[in-house]
């Protein structure tokens, strides 16, 4: 059989035993057609059914979080921490809190990390979590007792030699310091390398916030300066406006670009002027608010709740929202707008056909496995600072971000050449992030 029917075969068994999980499947297929290369020239990586562990997890979970609102109504929602792949080290990655939410999402969420937490060189295996929970309009008070009630059965399969959690969409600091709060009640003990995204007072790390956004930039710099480029004067589109989106604003615009958009899910605001990062901040931070305030209270701004951020004529395309936000027809949108590199700062942004539209267009792309790995990188220093008591300065910790992310540009694009597709970040980033897994997995046997 050669190296394309035995992949097939994985697949098509995989759609079967999987079925109904299309980000999953979509995951994995982009990751098998980059390991068809690999198998080609070292089809050692067949063997003792290596693809077939690694697209397994090593356990899923999936459980029953009741809560009361604030009237006293019980609600049902579902939890999820799919456990993916422990070869290099405790399970580790976000906890996702959106209406969208199902095993699938999770799986497919878990199944990029395992690669992307590979390329940090730091020692994390990969998982992620979540509920359908829908934290949007609910109070303080439901908030916490919604995390609190999570807990109360994450607790048991968690811990800091297990599996360690952090935020993702829906949960940020507060819903971070709710989590940990319930976990040290249940555990009896403060352990503080079960969770990160902690608060700075206790045990939390400096750029730990920002680390994804800024990462994220970092890399599109590296990007850009392989070839003859970097961010000064270029014009960015930012898509979001939560977490990953500010930080990546905030950066870019330090770095000396303008930020001429950003979006959330209720639509869009062109700033061509730039952003004014204080105001953003204190709306979406502090004040909870939609983006189309800001628009309201910054001159020069318009708030858009019709088309698409991807039509603003722009240099450089960061999303920074969710998986498959940007589609063929948006990416040549990009491409016919003057758009020359894409990094993705969210999960899986850009759907299949749209990267193939990059390909075709000669747009340089870094995907989010090796473009947003700064967040789980700098989750990772957390860990060690924890492990040691220790908290570092916020520029030896920045210092050590921009190091990750400069040696993950440098590795996917050595290993793109190295199989022959020099360029080509996402062959890159699968094949470099696989490499190191799979060897570890064949290094510790069948398990
Ligand atoms: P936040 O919850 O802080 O922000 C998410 C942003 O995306 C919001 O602006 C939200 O708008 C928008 N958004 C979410 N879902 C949709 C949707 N279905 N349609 C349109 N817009 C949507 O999350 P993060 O910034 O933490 O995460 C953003 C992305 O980055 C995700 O893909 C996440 O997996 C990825 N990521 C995050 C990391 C982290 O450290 N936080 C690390 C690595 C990756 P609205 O408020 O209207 O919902």
């Amino acid at each position: 059989m050669n190296v394309d029917e035995q992949v097939s075969n994985y697949y098509n068994l995989l759609l079967k035993r999987n079925a109904g999980e299309p980000e999953f499947h979509q995951a994995v297929s982009e990751v098998l057609d980059s390991l068809k290369i690999v198998l080609a020239k070292d089809p050692h990586y067949a063997d003792y059914g290596l693809i077939q562990r690694l697209c397994e997890p090593e356990r899923q979970l999936i459980f029953r979080v009741p809560w009361v609102d604030d009237k006293g109504q019980v609600h049902v929602n579902r939890g999820f921490r799919v456990q993916f792949n422990s070869a290099l080290g405790p399970y580790k990655g976000g906890l996702r809190f959106h209406p969208s939410v199902n095993l699938g999402i999770i799986k497919f969420l878990g199944f990029e990390q395992i690669f992307k937490n590979s390329l940090t060189g730091l020692p994390i295996g990969g998982g992620k979590g979540g509920s359908d929970f829908d934290p949007k309009g609910r109070t303080d008070g439901e908030i916490m007792r919604f995390c609190q009630s999570f807990m109360t059965e994450l607790h048991r399969h968690i811990g800091e030699y297990r599996d360690v959690p952090a935020g993702d969409i829906g949960v940020g600091a507060r819903e971070i310091g709710y989590l940990f709060g319930q976990y040290r009640r249940l555990a009896n003990q403060h352990e503080s390398g079960v969770l990160t995204g902690k608060g700075l007072t206790w045990g939390g790390s400096l750029v730990r916030t920002e680390a994804t956004g800024y990462g994220c930039v970092y890399l599109t710099n590296e990007m850009m300066k392989a070839h003859g480029e970097d961010l000064e004067g270029q014009r960015v589109i930012v898509s979001g406006s939560g977490n990953v989106a500010v930080y990546a604003m905030q950066k870019a615009q330090e770095l000396g670009a303008i930020v001429i958009g950003f979006s959330d899910s209720s639509g869009w605001v062109s700033t061509p002027k730039g952003v004014n990062m204080e105001k953003l901040r204190e709306i979406k931070e502090q004040r909870r608010e939609r983006v189309a305030v800001y628009a309201d209270e910054v001159e020069g701004a318009t708030f858009h709740s019709e088309g698409t951020i991807w039509s603003l004529a722009a240099d450089v395309a960061l999303p920074c929202a969710t998986q498959n936000e940007l589609n063929a027809e948006q990416a040549a949108m990009l491409a016919d707008n003057g758009v020359r590199f894409v990094a993705e700062g969210a999960n899986m942004p850009s759907t299949a056909d749209a990267i193939e539209i990059f390909r075709e267009r000669g747009i340089h792309f870094a995907p989010g496995k090796a473009a947003n790995a700064g967040g789980v990188a700098t989750s990772a220093l957390e860990m060690q600072q924890n492990a040691s008591r220790d908290s570092w300065t916020f520029e030896y910790t920045d210092a050590r971000l921009q190091q990750i992310m400069s040696k993950i540009f440098k590795n996917i694009d050595k290993t793109a050449r190295e199989y022959g597709h020099e360029g080509d970040y996402v062959i890159g980033a699968n094949i470099a992030g696989f490499k190191k897994v799979a060897d570890a997995m064949l290094a510790q046997g069948v398990i």
